[in-house]
């Protein structure tokens, strides 16, 4: 019989082996707390994800582990904003190429006048 293992966080019992450290509320929410972490601050390294969300580093090793973290290589981190740098100025782009026909439909169809008499006494 093995002992029973308690949840580091919140000694409640585990009655699985599945989350050694952790039991199953915990783990999820200490998982939700980094994922939206990471969503917001893709770049950052494990150190400063560990400190911002106050999880330790060996759940987020874990998590890395089990796969449910992915690492980004800088390489794949640049490539990463290089793609929302893309949409966005696409769709900057989009934006301004209606905002020009909005413009353009406004123009159409409009006069003014310019007073050549005016002018001619200047001179
Ligand atoms: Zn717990």
């Amino acid at each position: 019989m093995l002992d029973p293992k308690f949840c580091e966080k919140c000694e409640h019992k585990l009655f699985s082996d599945a989350n050694p450290v952790l039991c199953e509320q915990c783990a999820e929410k200490f998982f939700g707390t980094v994922k939206a972490y990471i969503e917001e601050h893709p770049d950052n390294s494990l150190n400063k994800v560990a400190e911002a969300t106050g999880v330790e580093k060996k759940y987020l090793k874990k998590w890395i582990r089990e796969g449910r973290i992915q690492y980004n290589s800088p390489e794949e981190a640049e490539r990463k904003r290089k793609l929302e740098n893309l949409k966005r100025d696409y769709k900057k782009l989009l934006d301004e190429e209606e905002a020009q026909n909005r413009h353009q439909a406004q123009q159409r169809g409009g006069y003014h006048t310019v007073d050549y008499s005016r002018h001619d006494k200047k001179r």
